[in-house]
């Protein structure tokens, strides 16, 4: 099979357009940092996380008909009654993990793997679980396509993490549930940081926790959100 993403290393026409708009996405994405600051305390990404944004073929991990819209700043249907993220809410929470070059994420929610593709280029390696058995296929295959070899996807409930893998440095949750799952924050290192949407559907907050070297953890509210539920007791 032969597509523009394996032609070999000379970018074609096709794929400088893609380039040039990831650029303009992330001046937009920049914009709404500046204008979130408030909230977040963040007036722009961090260099390396603009970096990742930059680089990752956000159309790549759309449907087909959504394809033109890859790198406009909002969600897109990725099927079954899910979304990919609006690239905003990828970049910042992104950001507010702090991802360093050896840190082990779980993330919850892969969807269309493209959370897990920013944080792989960030990261040693990414976990990511998705409940839409269909959804991780697609998801895994993609990401193994464009050879984002750190990142492992697995179908199934998240709501217990990855008990095998754990602990992690960093956890990410992109779908919203009104607790955070007790056995998430079981599974963060001392020291780590989890990133969840918290509340009803309708009124969302961004959640931050940080486990302290005693164990104990801190809370805070970060940003108003809007995500899509996280299924549990299947
Ligand atoms: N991070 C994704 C966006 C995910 S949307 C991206 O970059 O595209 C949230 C996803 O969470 C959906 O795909 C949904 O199927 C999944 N999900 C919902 N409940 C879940 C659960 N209990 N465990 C794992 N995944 C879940």
């Amino acid at each position: 099979m032969t597509s523009w993403w394996s032609r070999g290393k000379e970018p074609g026409a096709e794929e400088e357009a893609f380039q040039r708009r990831r650029r303009a996405l992330l001046d937009e994405i920049q914009a709404e940092m500046a204008d979130t600051a408030r909230w977040t305390g963040r007036s722009a990404l961090q260099p390396r996380v603009a970096e990742a944004v930059a680089r990752v073929p956000r159309h790549a991990f759309v449907p087909e008909p959504e394809r033109e819209a890859a790198y406009a700043n909002r969600p897109l249907p990725i099927g079954w009654g899910q979304t990919i993220s609006q690239p905003f809410i990828v970049a910042v929470m992104t950001d507010l993990l702090d991802p360093e070059p050896d840190d082990v994420v779980l993330e919850l929610g892969t969807g269309s793997g493209y959370q897990a593709a920013v944080l792989s280029l960030l990261v040693k390696q990414v976990y990511s679980i998705e409940v839409v058995p269909e959804l991780a296929r697609g998801a895994a295959r993609v990401l193994d396509r464009l050879g984002y070899r750190n990142v492992e996807v697995r179908a199934g409930d998240g709501a217990e993490g990855w008990p095998e893998r754990a602990p992690f440095d960093k956890i990410i949750v992109t779908a919203v549930a009104d607790e955070i799952p007790a056995a998430l924050v079981d599974q963060l290192k001392p020291g780590g940081r989890l990133l969840m949407p918290v509340g009803d559907p309708g009124r969302q907050q961004l959640t931050l926790i940080d486990k302290r070297a005693d164990g104990t953890t801190e809370r805070r509210e970060v940003l108003p959100v809007a995500f899509v539920p996280l299924r549990t007791g299947r």
